[in-house]
């Protein structure tokens, strides 16, 4: 048999019966064997599902039953035969092998049953392999191209923000800071200052690409790389802005629950649940949610930022997210405009998720009339001249507008329900760890 032959069979499609009594090719990984005399049992591992392989000694000649049950877990190779209904076997199928073929035998996986954390994070290029994070790398692949479905279904543009920047966007603290040529940049915390200045062109637009936060504790919800989805338009309102997320978020649960709903169930997260999603969200302003949390026995005054904690308990019970809104100027990013209606506060809104999840998204009106930001800036001790373009943009022609950042990793989290944002991406970034 030829590795790089294309009449091989997926193993999916054997598994919805299309092809009982049919001959067949498979190629993939060794996911687990057991021999007992002149039969060996290999269950294969291909991108699609796993199928048990049935090797007769009689049937494939000696040399390949040596080949076969001398192969370890993740042993690559090649089996050809019959696919036969069989009701005990994993799926109903199982193969019965005519010929086997090794491609690469190697050496002992090193991962077994029970091991640390830390161990499978170290050998995180293998663990890759494993059936939940193959199903959590298969539903997040799933996620992000609804999610650029719907923006491109509203006639969106995706537009591409630089990396490397000048600007710290959302404060100084949590950025990694390189050396371009000789004098210090950052990588970029947000893509949105630029996407500010794209709209102008393009009206609708959205950024998904990683942005990077230097994040100084250990949570499970903050990685130091992360990819960031940043819609940003022209003409829009806060109360644009929050229509718009809702239906995003509706669309994609939905989505992912009609058509995925075998792998959200082997992933752990009943598809009814995101069924249960539904437009419109709650709005709860900031200065409600503060009374219901010393309610709840939290120290929080008004003018005080609303943390992890705080945001498990206004969402533990809930079943869809909420917005909650208008925050305190204090605390919020400089270019946030404060509500005319309700001045000390902004036009802000995070979208917290149901489940104790928490914060996925922070959007807001942004300030477009040059004097608010230029005072805006001055209140929070900010120079001028180190956002100079940002600030040149509310000279020619600016226009209300409105955006938001939703960070994909941790839409995941909730939408697959996982106690840890570390899984939802290949290959996690946080503070003690860049390896591998
Ligand atoms: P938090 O208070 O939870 O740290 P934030 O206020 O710093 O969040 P924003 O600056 O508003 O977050 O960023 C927009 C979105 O990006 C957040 O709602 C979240 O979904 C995501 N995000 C922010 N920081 C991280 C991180 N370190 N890891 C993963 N996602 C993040
Ligand atoms: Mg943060």
């Amino acid at each position: 048999m030829d590795a790089l032959a294309t009449d091989f069979t997926k193993i999916s499609s054997i598994l919805d019966g299309s092809q009982n009594n049919k001959k067949v090719k498979l190629r993939g990984w060794v996911h687990r064997s057991r021999t007992s005399g002149g039969l060996c049992f290999l269950v294969l591992r291909d991108s699609s599902g796993t199928m048990q392989c049935a090797v007769k000694k009689d049937a494939v000649g000696e040399a390949a039953f040596a080949a076969a049950s001398g192969a370890f877990i993740e042993t690559s190779m090649m089996i050809e035969g019959t696919v036969k209904e069989d009701k005990r076997a994993p799926g109903g199928f199982e193969l019965s092998a005519s010929a086997v073929e090794v491609i690469s035998q190697g050496e002992p996986f090193p991962i077994g049953k029970d091991q640390s954390t830390e161990f499978l994070l170290d050998v995180r290029h293998l663990w890759l392999r494993s059936q939940k994070l193959t199903h959590i790398m298969q539903a997040r692949d799933y996620i992000t191209r609804y999610l650029r479905e719907f923006f491109f279904k509203d006639n969106f543009y995706e537009v591409a923000p630089p990396i490397v920047t000048k600007s710290a966007c959302e404060g100084g603290s949590t950025l990694f800071e390189l050396n371009y040529f000789g004098s210090p940049a950052y990588l970029s915390q947000s893509g949105q200052l630029y996407s500010e200045a794209v709209i102008a062109a393009l009206e609708k637009v959205f950024i998904l690409a990683p942005s990077f936060r230097a994040e100084p504790s250990r949570t499970v919800r903050h990685l130091a790389e992360y990819w960031h989805l940043e819609p940003e338009m022209a003409f829009y309102s806060q109360k644009m802005n929050m229509e718009l997320q809702e239906k995003m978020i509706e669309y994609v649960c939905h989505k992912m629950a009609r058509e995925h709903a075998p792998l959200l169930q082997a992933i752990g997260r009943d598809p009814a649940d995101l069924l249960q999603v539904k437009v419109p969200f709650e709005r709860l302003p900031y200065e409600k949610a503060i009374p219901m949390l010393q309610e709840l026995g939290f120290k929080i005054e008004w003018g005080q930022d609303v943390g992890a904690d705080e945001e498990f308990a206004l969402t533990k019970d809930r079943k869809n997210p909420v917005f909650l809104h208008n925050h305190p100027m204090g605390f919020k990013a400089f270019y946030m405009r404060e509500d005319p209606s309700k001045p000390g506060t902004v036009l802000s809104a995070d979208l917290l998720a149901p489940q104790g999840h928490g914060e996925i998204i922070g959007g807001s009106e942004r300030i477009w009339e040059y004097d608010e930001l230029a005072a805006r800036m001055k209140e929070q001790k900010m120079r001028e001249e180190d956002y100079k373009w940002y600030v040149e943009l509310r000279k020619y022609g600016s226009v209300p507008h409105a955006g938001f950042g939703l960070g994909v990793e941790r839409l995941t989290k909730w939408m697959l329900n996982l106690d840890h944002i570390r899984d939802t991406i290949p290959f996690p970034r946080v503070i003690n760890r860049v390896y591998p």
